[in-house]
């Protein structure tokens, strides 16, 4: 049966259903699927071999791009041309890398520390999010060829920890590949729908995402929610993976058969088979009880026995991780629902038991773990395109985003935890009279204090009209899209002049560094009260003053001399307070001052009344 899509923008019939495809861009491995009568189906390259592409990128002597298994045969043979991990280094600065530098075969290079890497090829530079562009391209002519149609729309996966500028660096990597990319979804929550959980929005699950690749481990706890995804926790290790099993087999093989490993390591050719025997060697024992083979006359033997007493410390760095991530969760053992497994390497026989015995149940491990999230991306596109009605999939901001107020405090317009897409609007007033510049800066974090906080951006809404402090209204809202980017528009109300920025951080934190902030706020939220308490009273303070001095030059002849010295004698009072770090004898003189000045205050307003009936005409 044939579909038709109405667009309702143009009001135009289209005679092709919509289609849009679901991406999973990995650090080792990248597959593309889409919804194939009814189901979510990865798909294979022309040879039909694979759903995985991996996530390699070559450049040959005459400036040739290859992607792929092609790509990833250079690794040795050619590797200062031939990248790879780039996800690594999406929306990451040179800052950021500089200790893992030589993790990498190529060069990584960048002026200052602030702005994003760029890798060098020859004499070219390079952005992660233009070599991502170039994996990005394969998969989409790999869709195109198979189902012989353009495909300009895309959902694309992230790590649960990516943060605002990974995210973003992931969407430009998109657009720069001629994808339109309506979501950026996080990965442990494409692969729970790929389990079609979180379809039905009346049921609630807590979950567990366990999600080993080739070169990065990662766990994540997720509470869903009447249709919303919320990640509680994550923990990992972004050095951990499958590629450190294959070293280990070889690292066996070396000192069983007596070798050099230095010597080894030194002939490039001979390395590289023995690793690919290695990871041939894995795969084989994830079903098998042994593997027999030869490299070079090197017998390459090891029984699944001998593998898994190779593997069980990093096994147990990972369920390391799994209890950490439930602390952070605050949730129990007994809470989770279900886990799932993800990734390449948790076909590993090992891998799985260890998981399902820390959790205590049967793991999750029925949809192939390659392309698991891959199936999940391609259900969240199917939703988007309309083909699965009533189901909306939210998710939420992992830290809290505010603008600075007097005195250097954050106000928090969108708390963490806040389901997005999202708007908020908050109204604001000048604090000085004839003000025409109002600064908005914004803030990521959960701490009081703007210094302690992470900066988003800054703008400036320019030509407000002169008013009196406390005239204008300005309406700051935060409008905050389903991908976690944000939005930020000023207007002042009375004169409608408006400025808006859209938040793209200069350069991006490490989910450690995310952790580490929201920590911070817990163990500084006394010392913050305090220092929070101090300026509010402080701010207070400062209006007092402000309105005891109008007071005293508009009241002149309906005060005596002794009613001036000691208001102004108790405005000196409160400013010398002020000064100082004594909240409470900030408090304190505005009581004072405040108690003394009412009934002078009352006298004052009867005698404009007065006056004001005297001049009234009836
Ligand atoms: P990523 O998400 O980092 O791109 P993948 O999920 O594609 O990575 O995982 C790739 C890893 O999975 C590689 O180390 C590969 O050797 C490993 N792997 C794939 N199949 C198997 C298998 N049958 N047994 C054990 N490991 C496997
Ligand atoms: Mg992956």
């Amino acid at each position: 049966m044939a579909k038709f899509a109405i667009d309702l923008k143009s009001g135009d019939i289209k005679n092709e259903a919509e289609l849009i495809v679901g991406i999973d861009l990995g650090t080792t491995n990248s597959l593309v699927a889409y919804i194939k009568n009814g189901q979510a189906e990865a798909v294979k390259g022309k040879n039909g071999k694979s759903t995985l592409v991996p996530s390699v990128v070559h450049f040959s002597p005459e400036g040739k791009i290859v992607v792929g298994d092609a790509a990833k045969e250079k690794l040795i043979s050619d590797p200062e041309n031939t990248i790879y991990s780039v996800k690594r280094l999406m929306g990451k600065s040179y800052g950021d890398v500089q200790g893992v530098q030589q993790y990498f075969g190529y060069q990584i290079i960048d002026n200052d520390t602030e702005s994003l890497v760029k890798i060098r090829v020859k004499d070219k530079f390079y952005t992660p999010i233009e070599l991502s562009a170039e994996i990005l391209k394969a998969l989409k002519n790999r869709i195109e060829e198979e189902l012989d149609r353009v495909v300009s729309k895309a959902v694309i996966t992230v790590p649960a920890y990516f943060n605002d500028s990974q995210r973003q660096a992931t969407r430009d990597a998109g657009k720069l590949a001629g994808l339109d990319v309506l979501r950026i979804v996080n990965e442990p929550t494409a692969a729970s729908l790929a389990y079609g959980i979180g379809l039905d929005q009346s049921e609630s699950h807590t979950i567990a995402v366990y999600d080993l690749g080739g070169g990065t481990f990662d766990i994540s706890i997720l509470r869903i929610q009447d249709g919303v995804f919320e990640v509680l926790a994550t923990n990992g290790d972004t050095f951990l993976g499958g590629d450190d099993f294959d070293r280990a087999i070889v690292d066996y093989w070396t000192a069983e058969n007596k070798l050099d490993s230095t010597q080894i390591n030194a002939d490039k050719e001979l390395s590289q088979a023995l690793r690919l025997q290695a990871e041939k060697a894995k795969k084989a024992l994830s079903s098998e009880s042994e593997y027999r083979g030869e490299v070079n006359t090197i017998s390459c033997q090891i029984t699944r026995e001998q593998f898994d007493e190779l593997i069980q410390p990093l096994v147990d760095r990972t369920i390391a991780c799994c209890q950490n991530a439930l602390k952070d969760a605050q949730v129990q053992l007994a809470d989770i629902d279900r886990v799932i497994m993800v990734g390449g390497s948790t076909r590993v026989p090992l891998v799985r038991e260890s998981v399902g015995q820390t959790f205590g149940q049967e793991v999750y491990d029925k949809v192939n773990p390659d392309e698991v999230v891959a199936l999940g991306a391609a259900i969240q596109a199917d939703i988007l395109a309309g083909n699965q009605k009533d189901i909306l999939l939210l998710d939420v901001t992992p830290l809290s985003l505010g603008i600075e107020t007097v005195g250097g405090l954050m106000d928090i317009i969108l708390p963490r935890n806040s389901k997005i897409p999202t708007r908020v609007g908050r109204r604001y007033t000048t604090s000085v009279d004839g003000q025409r510049n109002l600064k908005i800066a914004v803030y990521q974090g959960e701490r009081d204090l703007i210094q302690h906080n992470r900066k988003l951006g800054e703008f400036i809404l320019k030509g407000i009209p002169p008013m009196p402090a406390g005239l204008p209204k300005v309406e700051i809202q935060f409008i905050l899209n389903a991908d976690g980017i944000l939005k930020v528009k000023a207007e002042e109300l009375r004169s409608n002049v408006e400025q808006e920025i859209e938040v793209k951080p200069t350069y991006g934190i490490s989910e450690e560094e995310m952790a580490l902030m929201l920590i911070d706020s817990i163990q500084n939220a006394a010392d913050d009260m305090t220092v929070r308490a101090l300026l509010e009273a402080r701010n207070e303070a400062n209006n007092i003053v402000l309105s005891a001095e109008r007071f005293l030059g508009q009241n002149q002849e309906i005060l005596n001399e002794e009613e001036i010295a000691t208001t102004r004698s108790l405005t000196q009072a409160l400013r010398d307070a002020v000064a100082g770090t004594d909240k409470d004898a900030i408090n304190q003189a505005m009581e004072t001052l405040n108690t003394y000045t009412a009934p002078l205050a009352h006298r004052a307003m009867d005698f404009a009344l007065l006056e004001a009936m005297k001049g009234k005409q009836i």
